[in-house]
C-alpha cells in the first residue's frame, strides 16, 4: 500500500477521486473505479489506523479508536451504534452474513403505507449480487434462487447444517435454508475454513471476507494513495459542485482537491460531514435506524443441537413471504450454532436448545438522526423502535412454534432485544428527487453532481436482509452509471 502524508495529500493539484473512508461502500466503488479507470490518480483518506491483523488479535478489538468516542448522544438517548473506525472499516469487525435483499423489501410504502419504497428495483441489483458473491467467494445454497431470483452458483457450498436444521429442510414448509455468508467453507490459498468458533469479529481461521484479507489489490493498487488518520470534516462545494475535501491530521487542517469524492464514512459520520458542508436535500442527517435484533431460545425435546459447520446456519423466510403489513413489521429467524444462552441446564440434555435470532425491520422515522451542535463530533438521537417493530417482533414470536413444528418444541424463551446489531443505516437516504432524499437510484447527491454517497447511509428502508452485500452491489452500480 502507498500511504501518503497529509502534506503529499494535498499538494497534489488535483486527485481525479477522493474516497473518505475504506468500509464496503467506499472500497468496493473504489475497486470497480479501478477496473474502468486504473490510470487515474486516487486518494483514500480513512479517519482511523492501520490496525494489521496481527494487531487486531494482539489486543482482542478491531480499532483502538471505539464507535462511542467518535459520536455523543443527544440527552435521553443512550442506544448504541456499533462500526469500526480504521483501514478496512466494518470490513473488520462484521459478520459476515451475506443474504440478499428480498424483491418485497425495495416496496414498503407501497405495501404498508410508510416508509419509503426504494426507486430501484430487485433486478437492479442481480448483475452485481453475483458478481460480489463470486468475489466475496460466499458459501450459500442455490435453492434460493426459489425466492431471490438469479441466486447461484454460489461460489462455495454451504456450510455444513445443524441437525434441527435438517428436520427444517426435510419435513418444514420449503422456507428453511442454509444461511449465505462471506466466510469460507472450503479453505483456500491462505484462509482456512470457518472454525464455527462464533468469534467472528476477530476471525481465527481467517475465513471471514475482509478488506485485509482479500482487497489488497484494490488498497494496493498503483493508482492509489492512502492518508490514514486523516478525519474528514467538511467537503468545499462551490456553485453546486465540490472542489475539495476538508480533512484533519495531527491537529492541522488540509485540503485535497479532486474531480469526484465519494462519501463513504458510515451512517452516522457521512451525514455529519454532509451537515458541515451545506448538502441539500430531504433527509440529511434524518432517519437514522436499523432493525430490531432479538434473541430467543427453543427448547427441544430429544434432538440436539450445536453440530453446525459456522456461527449462523440457516434463516427461516415463512414470515417474509407471507408478506408486510401495515400492521407489523417484517421479520426473519436465524439459527445460531452458538451458545447464546448457555448450554441447557439439564443433565443429559446439554444441546437440547436451539437458540433463535429475529430481525425485525423498522421504519425510518424523521426525528431519529445526526446533528451537529457545533462540537467535533456528532451529536445522535434515538427515541426507540418504532410501534410497528414492536408489533413485529409480537408476531414474529406468535409465529415462532409454528414456523418451527417439526422440531419436538418443548418450550419457546424470548431472551432479550440486543441493544444495537452494527447495521446503521438511513441518513443519506436515495430516491427520485431533492424533495424526498439525499441522493439519486446512482448514489449521486441530487444538489452536488459530483459527490456519491455510498455505504448503508443511502438505505431508504432497514430491508429484512444484512444490508452490507447490498451495499457493496449499489456501489459497483453506481460507478457503472457514472463511468458506463
Ligand atoms: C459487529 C458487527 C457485525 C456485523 N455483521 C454484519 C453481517 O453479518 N452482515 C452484514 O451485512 N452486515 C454486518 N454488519 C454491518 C456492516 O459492517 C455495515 O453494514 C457496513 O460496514 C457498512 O458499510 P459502510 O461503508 O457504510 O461503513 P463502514 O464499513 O463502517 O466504513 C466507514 C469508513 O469510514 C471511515 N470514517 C468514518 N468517519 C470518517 C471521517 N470523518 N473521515 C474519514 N474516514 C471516516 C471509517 O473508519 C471506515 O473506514 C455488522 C456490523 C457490526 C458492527
Amino acid at each position: 500500500m502507498q500511504f501518503v502524508s497529509p502534506e503529499q495529500a494535498a499538494a497534489e493539484t488535483g486527485w481525479d477521486l477522493v474516497v473518505v473512508g475504506s468500509g464496503f461502500g467506499s472500497l468496493f466503488f473504489l475497486k470497480r473505479y479501478l477496473e474502468k479507470r486504473p490510470d487515474d490518480r486516487v486518494l483514500v483518506l480513512e479517519r482511523g489506523h492501520y490496525n494489521t491483523e496481527d494487531w487486531q488479535f494482539q489486543n482482542g478489538v478491531n480499532s483502538d479508536i471505539l464507535p462511542e468516542q467518535t459520536f455523543r448522544h443527544a440527552a435521553g438517548s443512550e442506544k448504541p451504534w456499533d462500526f469500526t473506525i480504521g483501514l478496512g472499516g466494518s470490513t473488520n469487525c462484521w459478520w459476515a452474513l451475506t443474504p440478499r435483499m428480498h424483491p418485497s423489501d425495495f416496496k414498503v410504502r407501497t405495501a404498508t403505507g410508510m416508509g419509503a419504497d426504494w426507486p430501484i428495483e430487485y433486478d437492479d441489483l442481480v448483475p452485481y449480487w453475483q458478481e460480489i458473491e463470486r468475489f466475496m467467494l460466499i458459501a450459500g445454497p442455490d435453492e434460493l434462487d426459489r425466492f431471490y431470483p438469479g441466486t447461484g452458483p454460489y461460489a462455495q457450498p454451504p456450510h455444513h447444517l445443524s441437525t434441527p436444521d435438517e428436520i427444517m429442510i426435510e419435513k418444514g414448509d420449503g422456507y428453511h435454508f442454509a444461511m449465505p455468508a462471506a466466510k469460507l467453507s472450503r479453505a483456500v490459498e491462505g484462509r482456512g475454513r470457518c472454525c464455527s468458533s462464533a468469534s467472528c469479529n476477530l476471525c481465527p481461521a481467517r475465513a471471514k471476507f475482509t478488506a485485509l484479507n482479500a482487497m489488497m489489490e484494490t488498497l494496493a493498487h498503483p493508482s492509489v494513495a492512502i492518508a490514514i488518520e486523516s478525519k474528514v470534516t467538511h467537503l468545499d462545494v462551490q456553485n453546486g459542485a465540490l472542489r475539495a475535501v476538508h480533512f484533519e491530521n495531527g491537529g492541522r487542517d488540509y485540503a485535497a482537491s479532486c474531480d469526484l469524492c465519494a462519501l463513504g464514512a458510515n451512517a452516522i459520520h457521512s451525514p455529519f460531514i454532509a451537515l458541515r458542508s451545506g448538502i441539500a436535500g430531504h433527509g440529511v442527517g434524518r432517519y437514522l435506524g436499523e432493525k430490531m435484533l432479538v434473541d430467543a431460545e427453543i427448547m427441544l425435546d430429544g434432538v440436539d443441537h450445536f453440530d453446525g459447520g459456522t456461527d449462523t446456519t440457516a434463516f427461516n423466510l415463512s414470515i417474509i413471504e407471507a408478506g408486510r403489513s401495515s400492521d407489523f413489521a417484517n421479520s426473519v429467524y436465524l439459527v445460531k450454532n452458538s451458545f447464546k444462552s448457555g448450554l441447557r441446564l439439564d443433565k443429559g440434555r446439554w444441546r437440547q436448545c436451539l437458540p433463535v435470532q429475529m430481525y425485525v425491520e423498522d421504519i425510518f422515522d424523521y426525528e431519529n438522526g445526526v446533528s451537529d451542535d457545533g462540537g467535533d463530533e456528532p451529536v445522535v438521537r434515538f427515541k426507540g423502535f418504532s410501534d410497528y417493530a414492536h408489533a413485529g417482533l409480537d408476531h414474529a414470536m406468535k409465529r415462532l412454534p409454528e414456523v418451527f413444528s417439526p422440531l419436538p418444541i418443548e418450550d419457546v424463551r424470548l431472551t432479550g432485544i440486543l441493544p444495537t446489531m452494527g447495521h446503521v443505516q438511513g441518513t443519506m437516504r436515495m430516491g427520485n428527487t431533492i424533495e424526498d432524499s439525499v441522493v439519486d437510484a446512482g448514489l449521486i447527491a441530487h444538489s452536488v453532481r459530483n459527490l456519491c454517497v455510498v455505504g448503508t447511509s443511502v438505505f431508504p428502508t432497514t430491508a429484512s436482509a444484512n444490508p452490507t452485500l447490498s451495499a457493496a452491489a449499489l456501489s459497483y452500480r453506481a460507478v457503472d452509471l457514472l463511468l458506463g
